[in-house]
């Protein structure tokens, strides 16, 4: 594990971001947030900017893109996304175009220190996907804005060391709240964000697979607490017999949940 760190800087639908390292390798996955956020949040950690060699982006919604245009004004450096999210992402983010390099489902991108597979997600933008990352062998995964947990979900973040996973909203907080009937069914739909009762529904088959660190990610702060995403993961992990600890420690799966504003160690 020597030098090999996994950070969510920033999880919500207001803006998102995930900063990993291998040795001096360094990469964000999505910039929804500004660069200035992205920047200080990367300054408390002893990095900056200046340091990442490349951007992975799930998807061209705004919470995953917002800090792209001035990050890409400032810095060179490769941006991977979804072939067809590039027009979406060029439409926020101008900057970003000469620097646009395609993913494919399931096809690997290796980096110094990081092989990187992306894996198709259903969601209601022009494409999406979730990542599984392997740093020289040990790996880490993503898996957010999906309506549900497809089959090559389950095959990508299965095996994964640690799993940053979407644990969206309660779908009763949802149901009860002012959303409009039409942004409510969208959240709720096939192509929308996994509620807390579908994260907590597969979260065990994480921990029966070798994930010792369950993040659970991209938090409705107007229709999810976090106390209402742990205690769902939380009991379906004890359920199915799982030791549970809210911190690190040796034999357990560690389960958290990442804040909106704010690091939390992934791995
Ligand atoms: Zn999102
Ligand atoms: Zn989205």
């Amino acid at each position: 594990m020597d030098g090999k760190k996994v950070y969510t800087l920033f999880s919500s639908s207001d803006g998102n971001c995930v900063y990993f390292k291998n040795g001096k390798n360094e990469y964000l996955i999505d910039c929804g947030v500004s660069a200035r956020s992205c920047e200080a949040a990367l300054n408390s950690l002893g990095t900056s900017l200046a340091k990442i060699k490349a951007v992975f982006i799930t998807h061209e919604h705004t919470d995953h893109i917002r800090g792209l245009e001035m990050l890409c004004k400032h810095f060179l450096l490769p941006v991977y996304a979804p072939a067809a999210s590039f027009k979406g992402i060029t439409a926020c983010a101008p900057h970003a175009a000469c620097f646009l390099r395609p993913l494919q489902p399931d096809a690997a991108v290796t980096l110094d220190g990081a092989t990187v597979t992306p894996f198709a997600t259903p969601h209601d933008s022009a494409a999406s996907c979730g990542f599984c990352v392997d740093l020289d062998g040990v790996k880490f995964g993503l898996g957010t804005d999906m309506g549900y947990v497809t089959k090559s979900a389950a095959r990508a973040l299965g095996g994964c060391r640690a799993v940053i996973i979407e644990s969206n909203h309660d779908i009763e907080m949802l149901k009860n709240g002012d959303y409009p009937q039409s942004v409510k069914a969208r959240i709720l739909g096939s192509r929308g964000h996994l509620s807390n009762d579908a994260c907590a529904a597969f979260v065990p088959y994480l921990a029966q697979t070798g994930a010792v660190s369950l993040v659970l990610a991209h938090l409705s702060p107007r229709n999810n607490t976090p106390r209402a995403a742990f205690a769902a993961s939380f009991s379906s992990l004890t359920e199915k017999g799982a030791a549970v600890r809210a911190d690190f420690g040796e034999g357990d799966v560690r389960l958290a949940v990442a804040p909106a504003c704010g690091i939390c160690e992934v791995m």
